[in-house]
């Protein structure tokens, strides 16, 4: 275990308070987290700074792409969503980080046609129009690629052989109101899994970049590296990121229980639930939107075999969670969904905003509640009309683009950009060995 950087810490010791800075967070295409900072003293209720919508055009290999509709000309406003504001100042060796959200504006104030926490704030505000409430979390898996190798799964010896990095990372979250849950060692060769409590959807979604890039931080801080890539090894196991949520009235009532029905899941969840399959093959190439998505989403790997509802199946696209009913804890409050097939390629924004889409559009077009596919799916037999999922990302992007539902969820300059970046992606790296392609993507995430 590599100490933290003692000399560093020295320093940020030096530097006093009232030099702080803060950054000012948009996440891109590319899921990753990009800004600005300015000094904290400057910072003011109405502090805006500027942005570049050709920025859109950035996909996970760093560059802006060509074929985009946003050029050398143009400007946005970073504009902070004040609530958002934390302070990180348990990352070992690094100073403090002051961090808002902010929303991509126009220079008149009004929402930029292409800024993805917008897309979800519309998905949530339309979600609640419906007279439906949400909260969700995310689960992030990731692998920890300094670790010596340990060749058992869910053991203490990998738990203790993080130390002090989850001790840490789970002090970091809690300090910075982002309530973790678990820890744990995972199945795939050293990994590990974070999960937090639900929130509100666009907290939620907001917590979800913060954990990747606290992570990040903290991992590097120990000179390690942590990678969340959906593949680290071809035909290795994945690294997943689901979306739990449940749908609730505004009373607190929830939505989704009916103890009368298959999965004991409400017509109303049923109808979500068929929106989210009906349209997940449109919907892969936001949700899995890597090259190497597409490797771990394959039968057998717990991530998504087919596009079903399950109950309690990890190989489901959306899987109906078990309850807990030990100690006579009620279960009508619990019941809740989980997302499965989505990887850390998609930014959360977008990601969250999908699945509400998808969700309201199965019940405004009065879809069949989706069946509930209990036990083990047979794949070659019973099952085998359950729909697939495109095969790779360029099946994918063809999907999307064909698809009028899904692509007009998005403002058109968003979907050409979107094509853009992705074909680029594709053409670069679809001719690198397997192990090439993944190794690109341990990099960059
Ligand atoms: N690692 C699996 C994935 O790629 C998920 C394993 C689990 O937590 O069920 O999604
Ligand atoms: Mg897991």
């Amino acid at each position: 275990m590599t100490e933290p950087n003692t000399a560093a810490n020295a320093e940020t010791e030096t530097i006093p308070s009232r030099d702080e800075l803060i950054f000012l967070a948009t996440h891109d295409l590319a899921a990753r987290t990009k800004g600005r900072a300015l000094r904290l003293e400057e910072f003011t209720e109405t502090t805006t700074l500027g942005w570049v919508p050709a920025n859109l055009g950035i996909g996970p290999l760093g560059h802006i792409v060509d074929g985009i509709p946003y050029g050398s000309s143009g400007d946005l406003r970073l504009k902070p969503d004040l609530d958002t504001r934390v302070r990180i100042d348990t990352i070992p060796g690094r100073t403090p980080l002051n961090l808002v959200f902010a929303d991509l504006i126009e220079l008149d104030g009004s929402p930029w046609e292409s800024c993805s926490r917008s897309f979800l704030k519309r998905a949530i505000a339309d979600l609640n129009e419906h007279g439906i409430d949400m909260t969700s979390s995310f689960e992030h898996e990731f692998v920890d690629m300094s670790a010596k190798a340990e060749p058992h799964p869910f053991s203490l010896q990998n738990y203790r052989n993080a130390e002090p990095l989850g001790t840490q990372l789970m002090a970091t979250l809690h300090r910075a109101g982002l309530e973790p849950e678990n820890w744990l060692p995972e199945y795939a060769e050293n990994q590990f899994e974070i999960t937090v409590r639900p929130t509100t959807p666009l907290a939620s979604a907001d917590r979800a970049i913060l954990i990747r890039d606290i992570v990040r931080d903290l991992y590097e801080a120990h000179d390690r590296h942590a990678s969340f890539a959906p593949v680290i090894t071809p035909g290795g196991g994945g690294n997943g990121v689901h979306v739990h949520f449940g749908l609730y009235r505004a009373d607190g009532e929830n939505l989704l229980w009916d103890p009368s029905r298959p999965g004991r899941l409400s017509v109303l969840g049923g109808k979500f639930a068929a929106g989210i399959v009906k349209y997940a093959p449109d919907m892969a190439a936001l949700f899995a939107p890597l090259f190497t998505s597409y490797d771990r989403l394959a039968p057998h790997n717990w991530s998504t075999a087919r596009a079903f509802l399950g109950l309690q199946n990890r190989e489901a696209l959306l899987r109906i969670c078990p309850t807990n009913e030990l100690d006579g804890r009620d279960p009508s409050s619990q019941l809740h969904f989980e997302f499965r097939a989505s990887d850390i390629g998609a930014n959360p924004w977008l990601l969250l905003g999908i699945i509400i889409r998808a969700g309201l559009a199965g019940i405004d077009e009065d879809l069949d509640p989706a069946p509930v596919i209990e036990g083990e799916a047979d794949l070659e037999g019973e099952h085998k009309d359950l729909a697939e999922l495109p095969g790779d990302l360029a099946n994918a992007l063809d999907r999307f683009e064909a698809s009028e539902t899904v692509r007009g969820w998005f403002h058109e300059n968003f979907v050409t950009t979107f094509g853009a970046v992705k074909r680029e992606e594709i053409a670069q790296l679809k001719g690198l060995t397997p192990a090439k392609q993944c190794e690109v993507y341990t990099n960059v995430y």
